[in-house]
């Protein structure tokens, strides 16, 4: 069944070009369709109570997911064909900005399912393995994800520990991964493991391994600084056979899956932190035109003038780096080093921006009374998952290390 945004939507559907994306006024009418939607629910469904109920009682907002998938949000970009809404990266882009904006916790839970659990099972899994584990998580109902780290590498991700040896017609899992968003809600998991230790990280491969199978359990729930709306557990596989129909792509091919997923996933990130950012400017400029100190608002201040100027040049700039990088991605072209440098523009701002909007509110910043203080917490993760600032320095300095030297 198609979804409500996949429906008016495709009346409209076009082509975007570099020039149409460089003023927000200019998104196509797909785009701004899409926009809209999104900002209309996040500010009916998210923002306000109920982020901060999910945030303060680490709640998983489930009736707000479903929500999501009925209208599209859960598989934006997964084609029409298998239940997704079929459109472009950069409709995802936005969407994860306006679902952020109102809760980032929705906003990870959607990014996880969408490009770290959908991406790669979409480029790489055969037609019985997307029948069974793309379909049926478009909806919202069941959500995926995608176990890379482990409790002794996260930025060394070929360095894995977790291994699968072959036996008959089967694998074996054992190990321990860490960190894993949606782990304790999935119903399934791309799991990467070490199939040969001799080829390091050529050596690994990726798994899809289903809820509850025997030797499979997870860690306690993580207490975390922020997105708490979302689940962080460890998965611990203990002799778990998992048939080898279960491998997706081929023996060896783990850790490219891995990296392209990851080069998508950011430019779902840079989105995310984007809506942390843009939020956060939102309830600074509001509250700068109510307060009044010395007599007059603090907005007519010069001093809290610069703050908000700077918020907005990193909240635009950002802006224009993700959906660059999603244009490149919607065009085949290639796009490693642009969703790098979006995802480090945009939480770089999404940290700025919670900085100065609590600066900005004064002691009303730093209650639970104010959104700014959640803005604070959830823009901090926007740095470190999907590759930290320092690694996508190094690639971005790798890529123009290489770009000059031909
Ligand atoms: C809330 C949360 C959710 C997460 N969700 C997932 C998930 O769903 N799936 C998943 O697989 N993982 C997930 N992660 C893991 C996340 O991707 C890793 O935490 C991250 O990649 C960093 O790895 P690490 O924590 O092991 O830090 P380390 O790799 O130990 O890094 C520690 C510090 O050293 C720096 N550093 C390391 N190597 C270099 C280098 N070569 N050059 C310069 N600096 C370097 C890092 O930048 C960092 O500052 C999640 C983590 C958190 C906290």
């Amino acid at each position: 069944m198609q979804s409500v945004i996949g429906r008016s939507l495709q009346i409209v559907r076009q082509s975007v070009h570099l020039r149409q994306i460089a003023s927000i006024a200019a998104l196509p009418d797909t785009h701004q369709m899409l926009q809209k939607t999104c900002r209309d629910f996040a500010n009916s469904e998210l923002v306000g109570a109920n982020a901060a109920r999910f945030d303060r009682e680490h709640l998983y907002p489930a009736q707000q997911i479903k929500q999501m998938g009925e209208l599209g949000l859960m598989a934006v970009s997964v084609p029409e064909e298998l239940g997704g809404t079929g459109l472009d990266y950069l409709a995802y882009a936005i969407a994860m900005e306006e679902i952020s904006r109102g809760c980032a916790s929705a906003g990870v839970i959607m990014s996880v399912n969408n490009s770290l659990y959908l991406g790669p099972l979409q480029s790489f899994a055969n037609d019985a393995q997307k029948a069974e584990y793309i379909t049926p998580f478009v909806s919202g109902e069941r959500v995926g994800c995608f176990a890379l780290s482990e409790p002794g590498n996260g930025s060394d991700a070929g360095a894995a520990s977790t291994v699968a040896t072959e036996k008959g017609d089967h694998y074996v899992l054992n190990g321990t991964k860490a960190w894993i968003t949606n782990a304790f809600e999935a119903e399934a998991s791309i799991v990467f493991a070490t199939t040969n230790k001799q080829l390091k990280h050529k050596g690994i491969s990726a798994f899809i391994v289903p809820k509850g199978i025997k030797g499979f359990s997870l860690g306690k729930k993580e207490d975390k600084l922020g997105i708490r709306g979302s689940s962080t557990c460890q998965l611990i596989f203990e002799d778990c056979e998992i048939p080898k129909e279960s491998l997706l792509g081929t023996a060896g091919l783990g850790f490219k899956i891995a990296m392209k997923t990851l080069d998508a996933g950011r430019i779902g990130i840079a989105g995310q932190a984007l809506g942390i950012a843009q939020a956060s400017l939102e309830v600074a400029v509001d509250y700068a035109q109510k307060r009044q100190s010395f007599g007059k608002p603090i907005s007519k201040l010069q001093a809290i003038q610069q703050k908000i100027a700077d918020m907005s040049l990193a909240v635009e700039s950002a802006r224009l780096l993700t959906w660059r990088a999603a244009w490149l991605k919607d065009q085949k072209m290639s796009y490693t080093k642009e969703a790098a440098m979006a995802k480090l523009a945009a939480s770089e701002a999404a940290t700025l921006c919670a900085h100065q909007c609590i600066q900005i509110l004064g002691g009303m910043g730093y209650v639970t009374d104010m959104s700014a203080e959640r803005h604070y917490r959830d823009a901090r993760i926007t740095e470190i998952y999907e590759g930290t600032s320092e690694i996508q320095r190094l690639v971005i300095a790798g890529s123009i290390l290489k770009e000059y030297a031909s």
